[in-house]
């Protein structure tokens, strides 16, 4: 790999308040200007396509890794297409050679995408950067609840400083 991966986690749904695609495009834009090669799913659904459409409006390599059974949902423009048998596959590669991991607003696919490489990083099998872009509050509960498995003794503080929450473009920048 010749340069820095950011892979982001989001949307498959078209139907989500326009503040979360919007949030989208200032986050991808901002890890494109710090030189990232851009991963998602890589569909032409909902916050993949928002995330593909920015980078390529920022010149930024795009690479997406798709199960086989959504053949004919791919984005048209990537530079790397990658072909899984399985979602499992597909979130194994989709880490593949990345130092950040960004949930944006997402559904149980994201949520599923995000707790397996939180996982990950628990058991020192994954070194990305665990980014959780909170945008207008979302992932408050997400938050909480990260919180609560402290108090609980089933996440470690070390661990839960990992998973890092932002609020603003400006504290996603610090995080990049
Ligand atoms: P969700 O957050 O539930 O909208 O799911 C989005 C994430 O899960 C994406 O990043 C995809 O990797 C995967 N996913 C779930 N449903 C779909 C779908 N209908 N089309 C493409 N990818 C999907």
């Amino acid at each position: 790999m010749s340069g820095k991966r950011a892979l982001f986690f989001c949307a498959a749904s078209s139907s989500i308040d326009p503040k979360y695609n919007q949030a989208a495009r200032e986050a991808v834009r901002a890890a494109c200007l710090c030189g990232y090669e851009i991963v998602s799913g890589g569909t032409i659904k909902g916050t993949m396509k928002v995330v593909s459409d920015t980078a390529r409006e920022c010149g930024a390599r795009v690479r997406g890794i798709l199960p086989r059974f959504m053949e004919g949902l791919e984005y048209p423009e990537m530079d790397d297409l990658i072909w899984t048998d399985t979602m499992s596959q597909r979130k194994e590669l989709m880490r593949e050679g990345v130092s950040l991991a960004v949930a944006l607003p997402g559904g149980v696919g994201t949520l599923d995408e995000l707790a397996e490489t939180c996982t990950l990083v628990r058991l020192h099998q994954c070194d990305a950067k665990i980014v959780i872009f909170n945008v207008d509050g979302f992932y408050d509960i997400l938050e909480r609840l990260f919180d609560y498995y402290v108090e609980t003794g089933m996440l470690d503080m070390p661990t839960r400083r990992k998973y890092i929450f932002v609020k603003t473009i400006e504290e996603f920048k610090k995080e990049l």
